[in-house]
């Protein structure tokens, strides 16, 4: 086994092993394999430049498709990444690794106290990367100027419906008009184009496609529908119940003239389509039934400091372990690469073997 001077392994292993001690072990073929870029290549020609960082896996809502009622048993403090190790390896994603964007997700990112004060040193890294954030918007509407000043470049805000009454059955939680407030308080600061996430679940809001694109429309806000996914803390998703991307075009083209947009999807998971000839569009991530993941770009940190090169991996790579260490920047940056170059080709979720992560989507940070 290959190590660095301070005895910290080069290469990762497959499975617990490496996701307990954050040790990387391998061997000289791949290493060779991958040569010697500094970016996060992986073996199948596809290089990741967007990091998803997730920054708690707790949250104020409770989304039927995403946590169980009750909660979940969330990350013991010390087991967090503090606000300074975040900012040490999203520097080391920046300036070495070549990452030109920085997503704060979760879990609900709004609930971390020094969520400002993250953005803003992000936002001063010499070579500044793109800086988003994905929310459920409650609380934001009175935040929304400050993040702004603090460097957001952009924000994503889920709203499943239009409907008080089925937000709260949905989410568990009657706080509908904070996400409406949001997207106001967004669009106030300039945050803007304002993007919506909507997931549609049968029988609960699936009928709601066309009403959330006349309300996105109206509003300048830009869709975009998810397909629900098997990453739900649970692991009850069907296939056979879930709403298709097919389904949802149909739905919407009841209402609406959607034709493919013109410009090209350039690693973007949304397909995206004008809405009665433009310049409004909508988008459609169909993870499932139409996978994309030849032209994946993205790279994960979990809360507690894991690298997850797919969202559906069952492997992750523990940089905590090296932060807490030993390991210096140039290590840890190896690690990563190491992480990111055995990206499998695809998630696997319409292969028979397919095995949902242990984590669901919501501390892995979606
Ligand atoms: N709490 C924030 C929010 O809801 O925007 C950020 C984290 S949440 C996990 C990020 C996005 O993932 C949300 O838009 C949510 O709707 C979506 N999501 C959660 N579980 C999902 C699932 N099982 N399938 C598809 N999308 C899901
Ligand atoms: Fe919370 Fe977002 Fe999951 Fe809903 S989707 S429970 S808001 S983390």
């Amino acid at each position: 086994m290959t190590t660095t001077a301070l005895g910290i392994p080069l290469f990762g292993t497959r499975g617990r092993a490496a996701e307990s001690t954050g040790l990387d072990t391998g061997d000289a073929g791949e290493r060779a394999a991958r040569g010697s870029s500094p970016f996060l290549l992986d073996s199948h020609g596809r290089r990741a430049i967007d990091l998803r960082v997730s920054l708690t896996d707790k949250c104020n809502l409770r989304c039927t498709y995403c946590m169980p009622a009750e909660g979940l048993d969330w990350l013991p403090g010390q087991e967090l990444l503090t606000d300074e190790e975040l900012l040490r390896l999203i520097g080391i994603a920046v300036d070495r690794l070549g990452v030109s964007e920085i997503r704060f997700t979760g879990g609900e990112p709004l609930l971390r106290k020094g969520i400002l004060v993250l953005v803003q040193e992000v936002s001063r890294l010499k070579a500044r990367p793109e800086i988003s954030l994905t929310t459920n918007g409650i609380g934001f509407a009175r935040r929304a100027a400050d993040f702004a000043a603090a460097g957001l470049d952009r924000v994503n805000i889920s709203l499943d419906t239009l409907d008080r009454d089925v937000f709260a059955r949905l989410t568990r939680r009657d706080r509908h008009s904070d996400v409406i407030a949001a997207l106001d308080g967004a669009v106030a600061a300039g945050l803007t184009p304002v993007k919506i996430n909507a997931v549609l679940l049968r029988g609960v809001n699936d009928h709601e496609a066309g009403d959330l694109l006349a309300f996105a429309v109206e509003r300048g806000y830009h869709l975009r529908f998810i397909e629900q996914m098997p990453l739900d803390a649970g692991h009850e998703w069907n296939r056979a119940s879930m709403v298709t991307a097919d389904e949802i075009q149909e739905s919407l083209s009841r209402r609406f003239a959607l034709t493919p947009h013109r410009e090209a999807r350039a690693g973007a998971p949304a397909e995206l389509f004008d809405v009665d000839g433009g310049p409004a569009t909508v988008g459609i991530i169909a993870s499932v039934t139409r996978p994309f993941c030849g032209d994946c770009d993205r790279t994960r940190l979990t809360a507690d400091g894991q690298i997850r090169n797919c969202l559906f991996s069952q492997i992750e790579t523990d940089l905590r372990a090296m932060l807490r260490g030993t390991g210096t920047d140039d290590e840890i940056a190896d690690a990563w690469r190491m992480a990111m170059w055995r990206k499998l080709p695809g998630h696997g979720i319409n292969d028979p073997s397919f095995l949902q992560p242990d984590r669901p989507m919501s501390a892995i940070g979606g």
